[in-house]
């Protein structure tokens, strides 16, 4: 897959098709890949793809406007929702990327890695997609270990393996296929069981970790206001020192920009330094909206996200 990833995106350098294609390359240690912009067609190379290749690439098409030609960008099916969301927020034009669909069937989460390793991740030199279970380098040896301890756990639940915006595909897969005997608002279930005291106890224990790094909000794709509320010194919303109660209102006004845009690509969730559940709370957001709204975000070009369309009949308990 990986060479004909580089055949694909050759040939688009070559014809001037595009001015630079964002993929996947090799990070600082073995263990970590990263995005890797390429602009020369003896630098292909350098792209990458398997089971380390966690980020939502689509945030970096946000700069394509800034170039006279087109941009590539390599999209796994669950970072597809945020391309077809950015096309439809208006921030891209579709035509000014290429899309390059990529088939996934699970990514890793490094955390549960190193816990089931009972290593430091600098051990690992690499990691193979076999099937159930990833293959594991660590030092001279390989190591299998069962897909279902270490997979992210947004693939638990994987809807769209394949992208399914795409200018060109490098093939398609089957969802890897977990018994997984909880749905995937599971965990929001079980907190909403909760009173309304507990759940606020929950959540000012998590947000008290927070050191306010900002990397959840830089990382999101949708967070891409020119001014961020968070930083606007006049009016001044939110003191800068990460108090307990600053970083309430710094999470919940993020869940409600977000409401009807997270495309749960858990990218928050997976950069933050404090392990707090991002998850959990956009999950809950994503809840909320199906249910209020019957809508998923980033699946059709012509639905309008519900928070910003009006009907006559929207119920309107608040007025
Ligand atoms: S959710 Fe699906 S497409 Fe996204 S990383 Fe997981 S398995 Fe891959
Ligand atoms: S990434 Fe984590 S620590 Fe940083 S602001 Fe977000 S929640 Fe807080
Ligand atoms: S809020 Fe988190 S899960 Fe939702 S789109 Fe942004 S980074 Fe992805």
């Amino acid at each position: 897959m990986q060479e004909r990833l580089h055949g694909i995106v050759r040939k688009l350098l070559a014809e001037g098709a595009i001015e630079y294609f964002i993929g996947y390359g090799q990070g600082f240690e073995p263990h970590n890949v990263a995005p890797c912009f390429v602009a020369q067609e003896d630098e292909v190379e350098k792209l990458v793809w398997g089971p380390l290749c966690a980020h939502n690439l689509s945030k970096y098409a946000l700069r394509a406007r800034e170039f006279d030609g087109k941009v590539g960008l390599l999209v796994k099916g669950c970072d597809a929702r945020a391309i077809v969301e950015l096309v439809k927020q208006h921030q891209i034009e579709r035509d000014e990327i290429v899309v390059v669909g990529v088939p996934c069937q699970g990514q890793v989460d490094l955390r549960k890695l190193e816990e089931v390793l009972g290593l430091p991740l600098d051990v690992v030199k690499g990691v193979e997609d076999v099937g159930d279970d990833f293959l594991v380098t660590v030092g001279e040896e390989k190591q299998k270990v069962a897909k279902e301890q270490v997979l992210r756990d947004k693939c638990f639940y994987c809807k769209h393996p394949n992208s399914f915006e795409y200018d060109f595909t490098l093939g398609d897969v089957m969802p890897f296929s977990i018994d997984a005997d909880k749905g995937e608002f599971a965990l929001v279930e079980e907190l909403e069981q909760l009173s309304l005291e507990e759940r606020r106890a929950f959540w000012q224990k998590q947000f008290a970790r927070c050191i306010r790094c900002n990397a959840c909000r830089e990382v999101c794709y949708a967070c891409y206001c020119k001014e961020c509320i968070f930083d606007s010194l006049a009016p001044r919303w939110i003191e800068k020192p990460p108090l307990v109660g600053e970083n309430e209102i710094y999470h919940l006004i993020r869940a409600l920009h977000l409401a009807g845009r997270c495309i749960d690509c858990g990218e928050c969730e997976r950069v933050c330094p404090m392990n707090i559940p991002l998850s959990l709370l956009f999950k809950k957001v994503q809840k909320d909206i199906a249910e209020l709204f019957d809508y998923e975000a980033g699946m059709e070009l012509d639905q309008v996200p519900p928070l910003i369309d009006f009907k006559l009949d929207d119920q309107d308990p608040f007025m």
